[in-house]
């Protein structure tokens, strides 16, 4: 059979606008395809709901990829060692509570996994803006990341969502947002967001996991984003953390949802 061009132009184009569709309607949107948000859709697709994940780069995985300073391990500590147990992804102990494990097989598992369960990933594409109504966030504002980094004048296309994730990392992108325009108070000791604090790995694990919650009106924190928004602890390339943020944030929003 000769392989026809436009055939291929057009099934890429018909089956990438269909899953478009599909998913401007979703229970939850997870903004960020770092370790902490693909863990967080995972744990939601698996338990059926409509999850959508965007994310501004080509590749999903956040800083997972380089482990520390580019050496492509993770560290974990035991609770982050189940959950990597529960993705199947491979796990050494090192010493007493710490393991380690491979960088690559970590986010190509969890990924893998993610998809696999149902979660929708839409990468290259960057939230831009929030839809809010009546105090609440209900959806979000996109635009290709090209489109943004060329600085072009296109205006943006939006998805309605029953709850969002800020999983953007260090940034708190879409607190900032919220923060920035609507002019409302934020859930934090100063209604604002604080800022992360100098690196301290006990108390920045323990601070992540805590900080996983509501901020606003229908917008969860996870991962890196709880440090920032509530002023923890930025906690070095120790990754059990931002797992347990991810399980942690799914598990609050299923019972809301
Ligand atoms: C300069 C630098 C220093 C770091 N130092 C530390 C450190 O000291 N301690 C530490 O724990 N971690 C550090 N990290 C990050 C580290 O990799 C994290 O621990 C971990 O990856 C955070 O996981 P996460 O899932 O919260 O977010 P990340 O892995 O950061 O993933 C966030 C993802 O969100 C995407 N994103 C952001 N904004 C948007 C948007 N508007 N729309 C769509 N997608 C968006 C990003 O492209 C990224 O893929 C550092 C990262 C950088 C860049």
């Amino acid at each position: 059979m000769k392989l026809d061009d436009v055939l291929i132009s057009k099934a890429i184009i018909e089956r990438f606008s269909a899953k478009l569709v599909d998913c401007l309607e979703s229970d939850v949107a997870v903004v960020g395809g770092g370790p902490a948000g693909l863990v967080a859709a995972y744990y939601l697709a698996r338990a059926g709901k409509r999850v959508i994940l965007i994310e501004r780069k080509t590749a999903v995985g956040g800083g997972m990829w380089g482990g520390g300073m580019m050496f492509n391990q993770i560290v974990v500590q035991q609770y982050g060692k189940a959950i990597l147990d529960d993705f199947d992804v491979r796990t050494e102990p090192f010493a007493e509570g710490y393991y380690t494990a491979d960088s690559i097989e970590a986010v190509s598992t969890i990924c893998s996994k993610a998809v696999k369960a149902g979660a929708r990933v839409f990468n290259l594409i960057s939230v831009e803006d929030v839809m809010l109504s009546e105090g609440r966030v209900t959806g979000l504002v996109l635009n290709w990341s090209a489109v943004m980094t060329a600085g072009l004048h296109v205006d943006p296309l939006t998805i309605r969502t029953g709850f969002v994730i800020d999983a953007t990392g260090h940034p708190a992108e879409v607190a900032t947002l919220i923060e920035r325009k609507s002019g409302e108070k934020l859930d934090t000791p100063t209604g604002v967001v604080i800022g992360e604090r100098p690196m301290c790995a006990e108390a920045g694990e323990r601070a992540t996991v805590e900080n996983t919650r509501e901020f606003f009106p229908g917008v969860f924190a996870a991962g890196m984003s709880c440090n920032a928004i509530f002023g923890g602890p930025r906690m070095g390339p120790v990754f059990g953390g931002m797992l347990m943020s991810g399980k942690k944030v799914a598990e609050l929003i299923m019972q809301r949802a």
